[in-house]
């Protein structure tokens, strides 16, 4: 790969790439112990704005992965820090769970429920949505309030099966208002690729985005200049491939295979 620049930090995905529910991908320990040992930088992604960076940075760090919560990114934090640098103090009302309101809280942002009030409408993944909720921000973004949102995603893998995710609250918000979405700051949206290459201080084409879906993970590295890694440890089967919209540049059967990858991308002591 003459003149190929080498790849130095890495993108990863955390549910169906490091991790299934709690357990790792067997391989994603010593493979990222192995790259971390040749100077290579990661940074963990989620778009789910169910948990804090914290949680993940705990999670990771008992399952062997030592993590900061600054090696962590998730669509609230992201949000909160577009939000807080758009419009410093405003007046947000957030259809989502606690750890997005307390991540709105820690940016400076002012929860309010009174339509009058609210400047910015935040969809999110929230199992406690109700008719309340819906009512309050509907009369919002009537009077014209902004409408952002966490993340896209349709559905929430679990144990057995799927769950409704944030799609279900932006169409519903989107249905009855006739408004659009404005801003969604989770996969694949470019946002997030900023805030990850913040962290890990590179370009773009210094970076690898390793996940398990193409809609959201391979898109987004494809349509910002990373390399784009597809692991096989997810919701993605060899036969999704012929004919996918966003192709992988490479594709593993999971992380283990990232360090022998690794030597193809990043060359010997080319990681600093
Ligand atoms: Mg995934």
């Amino acid at each position: 790969m003459r003149g190929h620049p080498a790849v130095a930090g890495y993108i990863l995905d955390l549910d169906g790439t490091v991790w299934r529910g709690e357990v790792l991908v067997p391989g994603a320990r010593e493979a990222i112990e192995a790259l971390r040992g040749r100077g290579r930088r990661f940074v963990f992604l989620s778009n789910k704005p169910l948990y804090s960076r914290r949680h993940y940075a705990d999670k990771l760090t008992r399952l062997g992965i030592p993590t900061s919560q600054e090696e962590v990114i998730n669509s609230s934090f992201v949000l909160a820090g577009l939000l807080s640098r758009e419009a410093p103090g405003a007046r947000v009302f957030a259809i989502g769970e606690p750890p997005l309101v307390e991540e709105l809280r820690r940016a400076g942002l002012v929860l309010t429920e009174d339509p009058e009030e609210i400047q910015y409408v935040i969809a999110a993944f929230d199992r406690t949505f109700d008719y309340r909720k819906l009512e309050i921000a509907f009369q919002a973004l009537r009077r014209g309030a902004r409408f952002w949102a966490t993340n896209p995603d349709k559905t929430c893998p679990v144990e057995g099966g799927e769950i409704p995710d944030a799609a279900g609250v932006i169409a519903a918000l989107e249905a009855t208002t006739g408004r659009k979405v404005e801003l969604i700051a989770g996969k694949p949206s470019r946002h997030m690729v900023e805030a990850a290459l913040g962290v890990l201080d590179l370009p773009p084409h210094r970076c690898a985005m390793v996940g398990d879906r193409l809609e959201t993970d391979i898109r987004m590295a494809k349509e910002n200049g990373l390399v784009a890694i597809l692991t096989l440890t997810g919701v993605t089967r060899p036969e999704d491939l012929p004919g996918a919209a966003f192709v992988p540049d490479h594709v593993i059967g999971s992380l283990a295979e990232l360090p022998a990858l690794d030597r193809e991308l990043g060359g010997d002591g080319c990681g600093k």
